[in-house]
């Protein structure tokens, strides 16, 4: 019939097979036909039922999101399921792989679903700033109740066939031979006979809806969208189903979407969609890569300990080095600890724990790194610690063996030259904690071979990180960017601002928490120690810091945490500090706005990654972008930085950022020439030319 869409018979029920590789994405090219074939087969009297199913690794496992924000091609996925709806014979989706998205809901038009007993079914478009705009909302809730409904489109978190089964989203699940099982289902259902009702009409479990508990679960979930609109506007949708007709709540569906579609946090979240895709490419296809089995880590400490947990819980075997018996044992330890509160809290099965740690094996002997692959360093930051192990690397480890340092700051290509193979090294820049936190920076180095780096991103997507390749410079993207971010903090106190006022600035604006509540989580002496070691002071956090405060673990930093809580409350003491620190300098207090605490730190956030995509040290915009939304929390509803940059208006950014520079003379606010040109062309792509 088309490239895209065949049908062929099996006795009298007809088989629609839909092969748009790689994943049967629901484009034009395949609803044209699709329609045409359901038309015909609807209106033949010689079909007497149809089975929907896909070639290839999966069902349908989405929209074509390339198609979003563009004018819609008819036939809208919308008519095509409401053509499937229109069929009296039994229609039967037989699910393998995924069915996401426009993929559920194209199952969602068919009388029944049979599913391979490993298909995933979910509506994500949550997760790109949307709700599943092709009644999804109406349709799903008629099936499995609207409180599982809600959860599961809020969530944008797929389930698994037994789940789906239970849930009566499917009929049935088998295992194997998918397609004739489904025409067998398809058969039984013909020679069962009488009325299908099509999911539109089937309304006993929204009417047995507690109305008042559904209300309750859709305020929770709102308080957690932190001004998030899709999550909400998902709700809405639930809650219209429940109390509207089908074809109100399915008009109202349609109005939501049009309006998330069009609005600037979905095309955020699209835009961050893609950015991470375009990251995780790396090099290329076409680069060879390297075979990695055994991966090798040296240190046991906050991060070895999690960079270890990271590649065991991707499967890998593990040889863990440190200095001492101790030292190991102690890393060792902590892993376990790790792994028992995962078991204890119900996200790890007591059999995959023992089969994890399984895989560890402790030693303090260099030469036991021999047959490792890939062996990443995780010690103490310093320079001479670094080269002196990368230097007993050299002797021990095989040869194409990849090294790589998980420095937070220095610079990798003077630890590759302790080497005598600096193609082989690399940084892997892994955030804490190693095993939770998806970012993963990719130093590249000046000699680092193609097929090294085009290795570690392939393998870093494998255990789950989000791989972004950086170029070499203190504190690489992210870090970097940080210390712009956090510049003007020490005087934004000091001209009488408070923490909790800017950290509150932060949340606002819909980071998770701000910096200072940040400082204190990660510990204050680390930026201390930091500076000592650069000659830099901080008048007001060095002298938090000399007086024992270095935050949560010390029960105070910039707050107080009374009796060992994790909340934080102001610290009249820290005001006092502030104040006198203040007064020596002979700076008075003044009213200091919000507006002038995001141009003091989100501009310079923004100017300093202008200046690393002029230096190259970025490759793209949007990977920077991937950096701040992962590594940093800044809110995916403004797309990471410099794409909000974008929202903001870079000219505004411009301008002020000159003022703030004028007023102060600083460098961070010194306007990138790469910026200008953004705010002159609009595009970040066009500015980097
Ligand atoms: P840590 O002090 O917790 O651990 C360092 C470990 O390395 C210690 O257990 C120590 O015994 C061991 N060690 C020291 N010298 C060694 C040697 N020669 N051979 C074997 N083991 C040795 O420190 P950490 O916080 O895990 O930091 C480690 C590295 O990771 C640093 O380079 C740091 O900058 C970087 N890093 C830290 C974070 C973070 O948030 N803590 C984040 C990203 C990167």
């Amino acid at each position: 019939m088309s490239d895209f869409v065949s049908v062929a018979s099996d006795g009298d029920v007809a088989v629609v097979t839909i092969d748009n590789p790689p994943v049967n994405a629901m484009s034009f090219h395949v609803r044209e036909p699709l329609h045409q074939a359901l038309a015909a087969l609807r209106d033949d009297p010689s079909v007497a039922a149809i089975v929907i199913a896909c070639a290839g690794r999966t069902f349908v496992a989405g929209a074509d999101i390339t198609e979003f924000g563009k004018p819609v091609q008819q036939p809208e996925l919308r008519a095509v399921i409401a053509l499937l709806e229109t069929i009296a014979k039994p229609t039967v989706a037989a699910i393998h792989g995924t069915a996401l998205g426009g993929g559920l809901e194209l199952a969602l038009g068919c009388h029944f679903r049979v599913a391979d007993s490993k298909a995933k079914l979910g509506l994500p478009e949550v997760k790109l700033g949307l709700l599943p705009g092709g009644g999804g909302t109406v349709r799903l809730p008629r099936l499995v109740g609207a409180e599982k409904a809600l959860g599961m489109i809020v969530s944008g978190a797929p389930i698994g066939a037994v789940e789906a089964l239970e849930a009566g989203l499917v009929d049935a699940v088998f295992d194997g031979e998918l397609v004739a099982q489904a025409v067998r289902f398809a058969s039984e259902m013909v020679a069962k006979g009488g009325r299908f009702l099509p999911v539109r009409d089937r309304n006993d479990r929204l009417g047995k809806t507690d109305l008042a508990a559904f209300d309750r679960q859709a305020a929770e979930l709102a308080k957690k969208a932190r001004g998030l609109e899709a999550p909400i506007a998902c709700a809405q949708a639930v809650r219209n189903a429940i109390s509207l007709s089908f074809d109100e709540a399915l008009a109202a569906e349609r109005e939501l979407f049009l309006k998330l579609v069009a609005g600037d946090q979905s095309r955020a979240q699209r835009h961050l969609f893609f950015a991470e895709r375009e990251a995780a490419r790396g090099p290329g296809k076409d680069v060879a890569r390297r075979k990695i089995t055994r991966i090798g880590i040296i240190g046991a400490g906050t991060m070895g300990g999690g960079i270890a947990m990271a590649f065991a819980n991707g499967g890998f075997p593990v040889t863990l080095l440190e200095t001492n018996e101790e030292a190991l044992q102690r890393g060792l330890a902590t892993i376990d600890k790790n792994y028992a509160v995962s078991v204890g809290r119900g996200s790890l099965t007591e059999a995959a724990r023992q089969q994890r740690l399984g895989l560890f094996k402790g030693s303090t002997d260099y030469a036991d790194l021999a047959d490792c692959d890939l062996i990443v360093e995780a010690v103490f930051e310093e320079m001479a610690v670094k080269q002196e192990v990368f230097g007993k690397l050299d002797a021990v480890a095989k040869p194409g063996a990849i090294l790589a340092t998980n420095t937070s700051y220095l610079d990798v290509n003077a630890i590759a030259a302790s080497t005598s193979r600096p193609q082989d090294v690399v940084g892997l820049h892994f955030f804490s904690p190693a095993n939770v936190m998806k970012l993963l920076e990719i130093v590249r180095a000046e000699k680092t071979a193609p097929d090294a780096l085009a290795t570690v991103v392939e393998l870093a997507r494998g255990i789950g990180k989000v791989p972004v390749v950086v170029g070499v410079c203190h504190g690489f993207v992210g870090n970097r960017m940080l210390a712009a971010r956090g510049a003007e903090s020490e005087a934004l106190l000091l001209e009488g601002a408070t923490p909790s006022q800017i950290d509150r600035v932060f949340t606002d604006f819909g980071w998770p928490i701000g910096p200072f509540q940040m400082g204190d989580l990660a510990g204050l002496d680390i930026g201390w120690r930091n500076r000592k070691a650069r000659g830099l002071t901080a008048v007001i956090a060095d002298t938090l810091c000399e007086q024992g405060r270095f935050g949560q673990k010390t029960g105070s930093g910039w707050y107080r945490y009374e009796d060992g809580s994790r909340d934080p409350s102001p610290d009249p003491e820290v005001e006092n500090l502030i104040r006198a620190k203040a007064a020596e300098k002979g700076i008075a207090a003044r009213a200091i706005d919000a507006d002038e605490i995001i141009e003091r730190t989100l501009y310079p956030l923004v100017n300093e990654g202008a200046k690393i995509l002029e230096e190259k040290i970025a490759d793209r915009a949007s990977d920077i972008d991937v950096v701040w939304v992962n590594g940093y929390g800044f809110p995916i509803g403004k797309g990471g930085p410099m794409f909000w940059a974008g929202l903001e208006g870079a000219g505004k950014i411009v301008e002020r950022l000159e003022y703030w520079h004028g007023q102060t003379g600083k460098e961070v606010f010194k306007p990138a020439p790469l910026l200008r040109r953004f705010a002159e062309t609009g595009s970040w792509e066009a500015a980097a030319r």
